[in-house]
């Protein structure tokens, strides 16, 4: 899977050969954990993007809600289990404290998928945990806060810092995905869809504006490849014949 494929929850938990039934998933990928998020206006949590660093701010989970704990946004997120073993805010929380703390070399590598609209999710790419923090919500309850850094993945897992203008906010990809009509803008075409940079961020495309994003099908993206690489010779000719003429001169 490619970061900003688009995919539905199906297809999300057939990658991760898990049953996500929870947002927050410690060490499943046994290389990795898994995040949900959702930045959504009715989203039962906070999930932040700092604009300025990238950093993501993810936040704890609350109790189940059970007969015992009727109102789980009234109580304190959980660090453990009632049996003594830890939540997976306590297994994030733990792992963030041992990197800050030196106990571990490398930050918890997290994937990250975050919701578009009902049944519709996205693959925001790698990050990193960094750290976390447990603290007073409104003066009254205790959440927990985790902070990520977006990285990239390279061969041999090597992780290599990924600048922060690389990511496409989450508002413009619900924005695309309501102007496209969640299709491809070539063909039409629902299946194997992705947020496609018009001008390539490597070529310096935006990723922060919506009029350089739009939704193609891997067979259109292809197709655009090819439409690229069909320049190639056109330009190979022309610089060849310039260099021609810079020999008549
Ligand atoms: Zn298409």
């Amino acid at each position: 899977m490619n970061v900003d494929d688009i995919i539905s929850y199906h297809q999300l938990i057939s990658a991760e050969r898990v049953m996500i039934q929870k947002g927050m998933n410690f060490g499943i990928g046994k290389e990795y954990s898994v995040l949900l998020m959702s930045q959504r206006t009715n989203a039962p949590y906070e999930d932040v993007v700092d604009k300025t660093t990238g950093i993501l701010m993810y936040e704890g989970h609350d109790q189940p809600r059970t007969k015992d704990c009727p109102n789980p946004k009234e109580v304190d997120q959980p660090l453990t289990t009632p049996k003594g073993s830890w939540t997976e805010n306590g297994k994030f929380f733990r792992a963030a404290m041992d990197f800050r703390t030196g106990l571990r070399e490398r930050a918890e590598l997290v994937k990250v998928y975050e919701k578009i609209a009902v049944g519709v999710w996205c693959y925001k790419g790698f990050f990193e945990l960094l750290d976390a923090h447990f603290s007073l919500l409104d003066g009254k309850r205790k959440v927990f806060k985790f902070f990520l850094k977006p990285v990239e993945k390279k061969s041999f897992g090597r992780i290599t810092e990924l600048p922060h203008t690389r990511i496409i906010p989450t508002e413009v990809k619900v924005h695309v995905w309501k102007r496209d009509h969640g299709k491809c803008v070539e063909c039409g075409s629902q299946k194997n869809l992705h947020y496609d940079h018009d001008i390539p961020y490597s070529k310096g495309g935006s990723s922060l504006s919506a009029k350089n994003v739009r939704i193609l099908c891997a067979k259109c993206n292809i197709g655009k490849s090819d439409k690229i690489m069909g320049v190639l010779p056109w330009l190979v000719a022309i610089s060849g014949s310039i260099s021609g003429i810079n020999r008549h001169l």
